[in-house]
């Protein structure tokens, strides 16, 4: 088996749509990005890139490229697992953490869990999520990491 670790942050500000694990979180704030700064996708495509030694997001994306404003980070998921079944691997599991201080997403752990199943093909009992606040020390970011294990296809 292999296993991939990847992590991501975004600074928060007003007039901006939050998108976490490919869900509309209801907020007054998002992030602000290049692509969508759905934090948690990142995280976890820069994981599932680096199981297999295959560069990282920014190399696969770069946020000089036009056609990368405002993208929609669930198409830079299926091309990091596209990769990740070309080196003959499948996803087994994921582990994540989310850190933000507001708005809580516990509301939105059920939804975020299934939309990171189906986008991986995994159940949804092998997504596993924390959602953590800062404590105050970074209330105007939102921070992910994502650890992913893979196995033969
Ligand atoms: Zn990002």
């Amino acid at each position: 088996m292999r296993i991939g670790y990847g992590e991501d942050a975004h600074r928060l500000v007003p007039n901006r749509r939050m998108v976490l694990g490919g869900v509309a979180v209801s907020s007054e704030v998002g992030p602000l990005a290049h692509s969508d700064g759905d934090a948690l996708l990142h995280a976890i495509t820069d994981a599932l890139l680096t199981a297999v030694a295959a560069g990282d997001i920014g190399q696969l994306f770069p946020d000089t490229a036009p056609e990368n404003a405002g993208r929609d980070s669930r198409v830079f998921l299926q091309r990091a697992l596209s990769i990740v079944r070309a080196h003959g691997y499948r996803v087994a599991q994921l582990s994540a953490v989310v850190v933000l201080d507001r708005p809580k997403l516990g509301p939105y752990r059920g939804r975020i869990q299934a939309s990171l199943a189906e986008l991986l093909g995994i159940g949804p009992g092998e997504v596993g999520l924390a959602f953590k606040t800062s404590e105050g020390l970074a209330p105007e970011h939102i921070q992910a990491r994502a650890v992913v294990r893979l196995v033969p296809q």
